[in-house]
């Protein structure tokens, strides 16, 4: 029997978790959902983010599903106070999950809310494959009155994985990697191009592989997004083009994600937008980033491609039919999002 953890969260977080479970529910009718409390209502219920419970429950699952976390009522400058995004930051560290993946598609019926112009991202479907555990974040640093660094640092086994993560998701999709880096410059850069070539050439020779710079790839995102299929980059590269990418589809409540880990561990899957306290409780959040991360968690974490792509067919159908929540300039609640994807299942 497959078993999820969702971890609601803060804000309009429990609003939109219990839509996207219900619809999990649909698709898995035998799915165990264990539910606890993470980020601020964990530090108001444990004094911490993230319980030792919770940890060991997310441990034994096969995928975790979270909403947001985060408010006002935790903002502090405190260094000792208990903070919303430590439980993510040490949920993600427990989890060893070292790539994240974002997908980006613009919708057809959305393609006028991008501030791009709708015959640049016309068939625009990509995916950012970003390490998430190494290079220049996690790097010595070093500081004296009047110089700072930072070293980047990465290990061919840490570029292995993420290559492989990247090569295996392009098979699912158009079969197509773009590997950037900027190895006309960096030595880190230069060991990445060699060990995803190895990797490609033994192990998917059956998959595209292109090289892109890192400011050709800035360019190329917004020049002609739709040439790309699988992107795979390094954490801080991975970090500013998965933004760049991410505005391609113009409204942050569409966007979903996934973080994984080894095979052997659950992955995390997320909506990228936060817990949006300004509209939280008026019943107005827009579902739609959840609902797809629950279509991602289908995907990646219980190996039900069928089902992912059902659901994310039902939300293109539901806003084809003019489904639009405030946020997307209509006004459409919460309730009424999920109706209408529920209705295209
Ligand atoms: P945010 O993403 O929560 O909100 C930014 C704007 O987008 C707000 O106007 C909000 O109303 C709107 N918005 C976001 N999601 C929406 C949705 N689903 N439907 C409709 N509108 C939506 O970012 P923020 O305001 O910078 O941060 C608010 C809190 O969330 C902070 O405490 C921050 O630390 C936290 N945060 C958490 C995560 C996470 O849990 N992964 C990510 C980013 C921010």
């Amino acid at each position: 029997m497959p078993r999820i953890v969702t971890l609601p969260g803060d804000g309009i977080g429990p609003e939109i978790c219990a839509p996207a479970v219900a619809i999990l529910q649909r698709f898995v009718p035998d799915l165990e959902v264990e539910e606890h409390v993470f980020g601020g209502a964990s530090i108001d219920a444990h004094g911490t983010a993230l319980t030792d419970d919770t940890l060991a429950a997310c441990r034994g699952a096969d995928a975790v599903l979270l909403a947001a976390v985060g408010g006002p009522k935790w903002d502090t400058t405190d260094p000792d106070a208990p903070r919303p995004e430590q439980g993510l930051l040490g949920l993600r560290k427990a989890l060893g999950l070292y790539a994240n993946l974002r997908p980006v598609r613009p919708l057809p019926a959305l393609y006028d809310a991008s501030p791009l112009r709708r015959e640049r991202i016309e068939g625009t479907d990509l995916l950012v494959v970003r390490e998430l555990t190494g290079g220049i974040y996690f790097g010595e640093k070093t500081r004296t009155a009047d110089s700072a660094s930072d070293l980047c640092l990465y290990t061919v086994a840490e570029v292995e994985r993420i290559a492989r993560t990247a090569f295996l998701a392009a098979r699912g999709r158009r079969n197509k990697v773009s590997s950037v880096d900027k190895a006309n410059v960096l030595e880190t850069s230069r060991q990445w191009r060699e060990v995803v070539h190895r990797i490609h050439a033994q192990e998917f020779p059956d998959v595209e592989l292109e090289d892109v710079l890192v400011d050709n790839a800035a360019m190329q995102l917004v020049a002609r997004p739709s040439d790309f299929d699988v992107i795979v980059t390094e954490n801080l590269f991975g970090d500013i083009l998965s933004d760049e990418a991410a505005m391609i589809t113009g409204s942050i409540g569409m966007l979903p994600s996934a973080s994984l880990g080894d095979d052997a561990g659950p992955g995390l899957f997320e909506p990228v937008h936060g817990s949006a306290p300004d509209i939280a409780g008026t019943g107005v959040a827009n579902p739609l980033a959840m609902f797809l991360s629950a279509a991602m968690l289908l995907r990646h974490g219980l190996a039900m491609d069928n089902e992912a792509a059902a659901l994310e067919s039902a939300v293109d159908r539901a806003l084809d039919a003019g489904l639009r929540t405030p946020d997307l300039g209509g006004s459409a609640g919460t309730a009424e999002a999920t109706d209408a994807v529920l209705a295209h299942l």
